[in-house]
């Protein structure tokens, strides 16, 4: 089966060397990307290691018609969008134009919010739903009828979180529970890189997520947050006690809709106090902020040239030492009791880094987007429409997590967050 992946960063390059494990399924990759060397190199590193026919190409996946064209020459059965969640409306049209299945691992953010019509809708969209957040799915769940009348698949956000997490809630519902009344979804990087500070994927994307207002789900509205405004302490796993922070995150709108009778749903994520005071002083000085500036007779994107300066999240892995543990914890009702539950998986940076050369956070999410489109691929996920992880039988998934590297746990009886 040929498979067209679109970007070559960290999250990619994990994607693709777990592709390359599955050579049964996938057959034939090719590689696209903005910066061709990159996707060279990769091929490079791993061809002697796969019975995948590997190729590349440069492709600015903010243009349809280069998509389209890429896919028409290529003609692969599915499009696995790993490049950043600025290009997933680009290439859904492209996919729709040449009816091929679609899936990405990131919901739909605006490059540009200054752009007055996509502010616009974006202020009517705080005014209705409450929670101001760049990011929602409205606009990818927009496209649900044209890819159910093209008869292809949209897989939205099989990463670990979103992705991986939304599983645990479809798995914990199907066999653990008659209702779930609340889900705490906790991710921790127990990871350290000796840097004073760098971020464990794309700087951007994680700045501007972590950066922003917080939000929860409870009873059926959002509940909204100053940045960082609650702080809980937890004893992770394999990890150790850590601080972790309240964040809206894109599964609670997704989990919201479909995990039916819920009532509340939060996201914690744990951060080092140097983390934060880094950030907290590059966004007081302007640094995280999208709108270009003119300096010197070049316009310059804050964000931009700070990534340009921070360390980039693909080379961290060599130095990242110590575990990442996520996972859902649930609260609910079965056979008439109260029930409490806790799904999690437990990754070692340095083990990750021996396998693929990269830290755990590209590899948590990295081996998710094999999974997902491995199972749209082979037809076990695959059904007209945009659908998100937690819509699918999880079972299927559960066992590759198994099977590719990311091993899970069950517990009863937890330590619930306060
Ligand atoms: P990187 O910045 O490392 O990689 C992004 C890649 O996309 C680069 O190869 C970049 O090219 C390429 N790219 C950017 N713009 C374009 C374009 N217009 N056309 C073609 N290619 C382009 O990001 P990550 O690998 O860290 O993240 C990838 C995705 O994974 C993001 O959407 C991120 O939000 C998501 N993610 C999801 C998680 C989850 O758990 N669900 C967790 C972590 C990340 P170039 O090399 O030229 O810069």
């Amino acid at each position: 089966m040929k498979l067209l992946v679109i970007g070559c960063g960290g999250v990619a390059q994990v994607a693709i060397q777990k592709c390359c494990q599955a050579d049964d399924v996938f057959t034939e990759i090719l590689i696209a990307s903005r910066t061709k060397s990159k996707c060279d190199a990769l091929v490079e590193k791993i061809k002697d290691k796969t019975k995948a026919k590997l190729s590349t190409a440069k492709v600015d996946a903010d243009s349809v018609d280069e998509v389209v064209a890429l896919i028409n020459n290529f003609k692969p059965a599915a499009v696995l969008n790993v490049a950043l969640p600025y290009q997933d409306l680009t290439i859904m049209e492209a996919c729709l134009k040449c009816k091929v299945d679609y899936i990405d691992t990131a919901n739909y953010e605006c490059e540009n919010t200054d752009d007055p019509v996509w502010r616009a809708a974006y202020e009517k969209r705080v005014k209705e739903k409450g929670f101001t957040a760049y990011f929602d799915y409205s606009y990818q769940w927009a496209y649900d009828k044209k890819f159910k009348d093209a008869g292809v698949c949209a897989l939205l956000g099989t990463g670990f979180d979103p992705g991986v997490t939304q599983v645990f809630c479809a798995y914990a519902q199907k066999h653990y529970f008659d209702t779930i009344e609340t889900i705490d979804i906790l991710d921790c990087n127990g990871g350290d890189h000796g840097y004073a500070f760098a971020t464990n994927f794309n700087p951007e994307i994680n700045l501007r997520e972590v950066s922003a207002n917080g939000s929860y789900w409870e009873n059926g509205k959002w509940i909204e947050t100053e940045p960082l405004e609650i702080k809980r302490e937890y004893d992770f796993a394999q990890v150790g006690v850590k601080d972790m922070y309240l964040l809206h995150h894109e599964e609670i709108e997704s989990l919201a809709k479909n995990i039916k009778g819920v009532k509340r749903i939060r996201f914690f994520m744990t951060f080092g106090q140097s983390y934060i005071s880094h950030m907290n002083c590059l966004k007081n000085v302007g640094m995280l902020s999208t709108v270009p500036v003119n300096f010197e007779g070049k316009d310059i994107v804050p964000i931009q040239f700070l990534k340009a300066l921070l360390p980039d999240p693909a080379t961290l892995g060599e130095r990242t030492k110590g575990k990442t543990n996520i996972g859902c914890i649930f609260t609910g009702v079965k056979d008439g009791k109260k029930k409490t539950l806790y799904i999690y998986n437990v990754c070692d940076h340095q083990e990750c880094f021996k396998e693929v050369g990269s830290q755990a956070i590209s590899y948590t999410t990295g081996v998710p987007a094999m999974i997902g489109t491995m199972l749209v691929c082979k037809g076990v996920w695959k059904k007209a429409g945009v659908y998100n992880c937690e819509e699918f039988d999880p079972d299927p998934y559960m066992d590759a997590l198994n099977k590719y590297g990311l091993p899970w746990v069950v517990e009863e009886n937890p330590d619930l967050v306060g």
